[in-house]
């Protein structure tokens, strides 16, 4: 990403994991479809659980929604299409996108992207909206999350 002048950060404080599960309903109710969500942060910060307030946002079941580290891709029908990734158990370096298949999830046009261990993510081609999400924070400690609109 060379371009930064349409990069505009948000920064929230999160107190509590309810904090984060509202950031999330808020990113959810913003969506239009097709966009590509990069959720960066360590174990514990919050990925899952924001991402679950984006999927009740989209008026899905968020008791179905969890950290899909084992199988990498969760697909939802909820409001649109969403899929779900962890490249968490992906080693570092590798092509990630190809492992989980993102040429073929993004051939779903309207579907919603999001992608817990982002950092892990290798370069790709794209032409769609990316909203960056970085979770700081772990433990009972507040979070820091900013919301960063790369595209
Ligand atoms: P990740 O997917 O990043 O590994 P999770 O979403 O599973 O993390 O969340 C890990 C823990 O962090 C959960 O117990 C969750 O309740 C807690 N948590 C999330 N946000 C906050 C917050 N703002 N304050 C305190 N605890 C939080
Ligand atoms: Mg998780």
């Amino acid at each position: 990403m060379t371009q930064n002048s349409k990069l505009k950060t948000q920064n929230y404080i999160c107190k509590t994991p309810e904090d984060t599960f509202d950031l999330g309903e808020s990113i959810g109710n913003s969506l239009n479809g097709g966009e590509i969500i990069l959720l960066k942060g360590t174990l514990g910060a919050g990925k899952t659980l924001l991402t679950k307030g984006i999927l009740f946002a989209l008026e899905f079941d968020i008791d179905e929604v969890t950290s899909p580290s084992f199988t990498l891709v969760n697909l939802y029908e909820a409001k649109f299409n969403v899929f779900h990734i962890d490249l968490w158990r992906l080693e570092d370096g590798g092509n990630t996108a190809f492992a989980v298949g993102l040429d073929e999830i993004l051939e779903d046009e309207n579907a919603v992207v999001i992608i817990e261990w982002a950092e892990k993510l290798n370069e790709f081609e794209t032409d769609r909206k990316i909203i960056e999400v970085r979770l700081k924070g772990d433990g009972d400690d507040r979070r820091e999350i900013s919301i960063t609109n790369l595209t």
